[in-house]
């Protein structure tokens, strides 16, 4: 019999990387788990590895994320278990080139994968856990999403949306039960930098974080149940992040206006 306390995980791209870490983590817990990506033999692999090693239930479910009937059958998963209590929308890619020097199907792949999919596992899970009134998203979005300015703007513009959404989400739901976190990691050594066509050694070894350290850093964070976790922060830099936040609430109530700033006035209407 299922033991009413167990709770389960769904991860998305757990085959490799940060999800693999979040499963294994996770399993250690006490959670039993969903691993979701495309590749079934690392996902039984690292299955079999966490039932043996924290004797969880640990199951697999293949889905090309950038296909909506996989992402359809994914998030038909959150809906009707109730014993997800957890979805971590981790799968997520890079791009070799910026907008303008990659080819379109590839910048059609990426939102796919990084906007829409997350988009629509947090509405299948968001709903399904306002529902019971308990549930939690973690959301791995990145620190690109507060430096534009230092990436290619379309996969740096995916994590700015999932902070987006992560803090509306928060803002909305966050008394009806819905814990939602975003986790912004700095530069993490996983497969991310091979697949888009970059060596991630070509940063000082100062600005590369372990994927170990990443995921538990970022667990202190949801344990503490954080809306916004970045583990490279260093607490002496923290105030800056802090500042920021409280700036941009100061502008929430004076952004939409009837008139026009005096700044743009004067343009003569024919
Ligand atoms: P990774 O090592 O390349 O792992 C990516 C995971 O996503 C894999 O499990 C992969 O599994 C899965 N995935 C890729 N395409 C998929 C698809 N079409 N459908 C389903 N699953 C797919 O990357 P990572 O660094 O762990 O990245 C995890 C998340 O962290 C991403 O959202 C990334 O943007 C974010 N992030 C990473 C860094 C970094 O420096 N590493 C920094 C900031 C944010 P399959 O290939 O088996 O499908």
């Amino acid at each position: 019999m299922t033991d009413p306390l167990t709770q389960t995980a769904l991860v998305t791209g757990a085959s490799t990387g940060i999800g693999a870490v979040y499963a294994d983590r996770l399993a250690r817990r006490g959670y039993d788990l969903i691993l979701v990506a495309r590749d079934t033999a690392r996902l039984d692999a690292l299955a079999e590895r966490l039932r043996a090693e924290t004797g969880r239930t640990v199951t697999v479910q293949r889905a090309d994320l950038t296909a909506a009937a996989d992402v359809a059958a994914v998030a038909a998963t959150l809906a009707d278990d109730a014993r997800i209590t957890l979805l971590v929308n981790n799968a997520g890619m890079s791009i070799t080139g910026d907008l303008l020097t990659t080819p379109t199907a590839d910048v059609e792949r990426l939102i796919a994968l990084n906007i829409t999919a997350p988009t629509l596992l947090a509405q299948a899970a968001g709903k399904a856990f306002v529902a019971r009134g308990a549930g939690s998203i973690i959301n791995i979005a990145s620190v690109l999403a507060l430096i534009p300015e230092a990436f290619d703007g379309v996969y740096s513009g995916t994590k700015a949306y999932l902070l987006n959404l992560s803090q509306s989400l928060a803002a909305h739901y966050g008394d009806k039960g819905l814990y939602v976190q975003a986790v912004l990691p700095g530069a993490t050594r996983t497969e991310i930098w091979a697949r888009s066509g970059k060596d991630v050694d070509s940063f000082p070894p100062e600005m590369v974080m372990s994927v170990d350290d990443l995921v538990d850093a970022a667990l202190v964070g949801f344990d503490a149940r954080e809306t916004v976790t970045i583990p490279p922060l260093a607490d002496a830099h923290l105030p800056h992040w802090e500042a920021m936040q409280s700036e941009r609430g100061a502008l929430a109530g004076v952004l939409s206006r009837r008139d026009p700033a005096a700044r743009y006035a004067g343009a003569a209407r024919a």
